[in-house]
């Protein structure tokens, strides 16, 4: 079996993929199966290990889902710390359980799926904005709500004083977590409400102590839930816009109403990004992009001083 030390060593050199690579290495069959209610389990027989995860319906072959992802990451914590699993767990007995050893598992998962360095890499700025828990999400194929515990988990390593997740079922709170601060059913409703109505969805508030609360929220219209982040942190570190809420600021300005336009020319910023790897720095990115696409965008706001900063908003996160 491997050390925590050297899996999290090898998580961080295969990002995305650490847990996948982690499974191959240690000879642990992953195996699909419908397993009712249950998200998975896995067996360990001396060397030898399989682990189980819930089919999800129609999945295409070859690639876990974020969910199933987790599940993995949370099995092989089992295994390389050597704590039993637990027949019959669902994701949310593994995130909400009040066990010391679920605990132990959960947050080795959570590193294999992010290492520190990685999100460390995605957080440029104070405070964290669910712009960027989304791209850190995406990045790392994790569920949104994965990467919020994480941030929330690393509150102090990132300079934050504290940190909270709370998942909303409607306007219902469905559970918080956070290592340090909790909050009343009642505030925490009150954040996210304060956090849709703030410009941006990024809402501040400065407690006269020294330190800012900073709410914002993820939003799953589809599942009608919501999952709030909030975090304080020192007033002299919070900047009274980050990029991602200037990016946000600029869309609204130069981008055209009209969906399909909108949408197109987000789509060409959006495709550049195959390309930035043949460019070392942001400046020659910058400069072949335009030389790319100047005539494409002549006849846009985007060929302004505003567009321009927008462009290089974009560049900046493959950078
Ligand atoms: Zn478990």
């Amino acid at each position: 079996m491997l050390s925590r030390k050297t899996a999290l060593a090898i998580a961080r050199r295969e990002f995305p993929n650490g847990p996948e690579s982690l499974a191959k290495r240690l000879g642990a069959k992953v195996q699909l199966r419908p397993l009712g209610g249950c998200d998975g389990f896995c067996v360990v027989k001396g060397d030898r290990a399989a682990i189980f995860l819930n089919e999800a319906p129609n999945q295409p072959t070859g690639k876990l889902t974020s969910r199933q992802r987790f599940t993995l990451a949370h099995e092989l914590g089992h295994i390389i710390l050597g704590v039993p699993s637990v027949f019959g767990e669902t994701l949310s007995d593994m995130l909400s359980s009040d066990d010391e050893d679920e605990k132990r598992v959960n947050a080795l998962a959570a590193e294999l799926l992010l290492p520190h360095s990685v999100v460390e890499w995605y957080v440029i700025e104070l405070p964290v904005v669910a712009a960027v828990l989304k791209r850190l999400a995406k990045n790392a194929c994790v569920s949104e709500v994965v990467a919020a515990l994480r941030v929330a988990n690393l509150a102090k390593e990132l300079k934050l004083e504290n940190a909270s997740v709370v998942h909303f079922d409607g306007s219902r709170v469905k559970w918080q977590w956070s290592r340090t601060l909790s909050m009343s059913d009642k505030t925490a409703r009150c954040l996210l409400k304060a956090a849709r109505e703030a410009p941006h969805g990024v809402f501040r508030h400065d407690q006269g102590d020294g330190t800012t609360v900073v709410a914002s929220t993820i939003e799953n219209d589809r599942f009608d839930s919501a999952t709030l982040f909030v975090q304080v942190l020192p007033a002299l570190l919070v900047s009274n816009i980050t990029r991602e809420e200037r990016r946000k600021a600029l869309e609204a300005i130069l981008l055209p109403d009209d969906p399909k336009t909108r949408g197109k020319i987000q789509g060409l910023v959006g495709a550049y990004s195959q390309r930035t790897h043949r460019f070392s720095s942001l400046d020659e990115a910058e400069l072949d992009f335009w030389k790319a696409n100047r005539r494409k965008l002549s006849d846009t706001l985007l060929d302004s001083d505003d567009g321009r900063e927008y462009v290089l908003l974009r560049l900046e996160q493959w950078y």
